[in-house]
């Protein structure tokens, strides 16, 4: 079958692989019906050293289970299912408390061992503790909505839940990418009535006042705080839903930050160390919290109103590719030719 392999930065394959095979009794194997290319995978597009590769890439997919081992009990060939981006048991602590990315027996796809979803198909395991079955047949046109709930649908609702957003939190997303977007459409969800997105795509920006955003402001750095603290009459914001990741989104994410709020990140940092000190968090009372998003926990919450239509979140797919398309997908992405990659094996 035909996978992705990321060899080094800038450097994505689509090959042959040996067909997935069920090695435990708690594998599903699963055919992919529609994956996508990650904000989160231009990190490791832009960096990551050809001693760390070749490395299966993708993990968001939806596709149909073709086996199952001995011990799965909940599913079977047919199903149409969602995977979350992390696989875990649903059994262990802290799956029962709904924080599935710290699963004691879960990890990550594409990680060293584990297969990736920009392929024909995939080895799951720990099968009924991960997949999620879905009540429309895989040619549904919702697919594209469903395949956020695998990740960046999940992980902006993640980043709303965990900052407190309510009707009475104004609220501001930095970020304009696909994950960015829907964090705006989290918080429009948990009834906040004043939402400021932070980016400076213009296109993006328009799909996010339609999303929900109420103000949008281009601007970065100190003019962007300055702007910020403007637009809520020199406060900031009670909750900042960061889903960037760079060190400067930390930095904008305090500045605009009011006395009691909280900063909730969902882009994966690319720093370790941050101020946390009187001039940023602790002169405020602020909150630091976020993290890996357990998206796991948001599909049955989720699902209802993508099957309903009322929210469309795969509106975020702006270009759709074969797997041998998968390479320019990536590349798209890093130019910011495209905002997210459908990927259709
Ligand atoms: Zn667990």
């Amino acid at each position: 079958m035909k996978a992705t392999l990321m060899y080094c930065a800038g450097d994505v394959r689509t090959e042959d692989v040996p067909d997935p095979v069920v090695e435990r009794p708690t594998d599903a194997l699963v055919q992919i019906t529609t994956s996508c290319i990650c904000g989160s995978d231009l990190w490791p597009y832009g960096s990551m050293a050809p001693a760390d590769g070749p490395a299966r890439m993708g993990h968001e997919f939806l596709g149909v289970v073709t086996d199952v081992g001995a011990e799965v009990a909940g599913l079977q060939a047919g199903d149409h299912v969602v995977a979350p981006f992390a696989y875990s048991d649903g059994t262990c602590a802290f799956c029962r408390e709904g924080l599935y990315t710290s699963c004691v027996h879960g990890g990550f796809w594409d990680e060293p061992g584990q297969q990736g979803g920009q392929a024909e198909a995939i080895r799951v395991p720990l099968a009924d503790g991960t997949l999620t079955k879905l009540p429309v047949a895989p040619d549904s046109a919702l697919a594209p909505s469903l395949l956020t709930l695998s990740d960046v649908f999940g992980t902006g609702y993640h980043a709303a839940v965990w900052g407190g957003v309510t009707e009475r939190t104004t609220v501001a997303v930095v970020g304009d990418g696909a994950v960015g977007l829907l964090a705006v459409l989290s918080a429009k969800l948990l009834g906040a009535e004043r939402i400021v997105l932070m980016g400076r795509h213009e296109d993006r920006t328009g799909l996010g006042r339609e999303f929900g955003a109420t103000d949008v402001v281009a601007e970065r750095g100190e003019e962007g705080v300055a702007k910020v603290r403007e637009l809520t009459g020199g406060e900031g914001v009670h909750v900042v839903l960061e889903a960037v990741g760079a060190r400067p989104a930390y930095d904008q994410s305090f500045g605009i930050v009011r006395p009691g709020g909280t900063i909730s990140r969902v882009g994966v940092p690319q720093y370790e160390e941050a101020p946390v000190g009187f001039g940023s968090l602790f002169a405020g009372n602020v909150t630091l919290t976020g993290g890996p998003a357990p998206t796991r926990a948001y599909v049955e919450t989720l699902l209802p109103a993508v099957l309903a239509g009322t929210v469309e979140p795969g509106r975020v797919f702006d270009r759709t590719v074969g797997l041998d398309g998968v390479p320019d997908g990536y590349r798209a992405m890093a130019d910011r030719e495209a905002l997210k990659v459908l990927v259709t094996p």
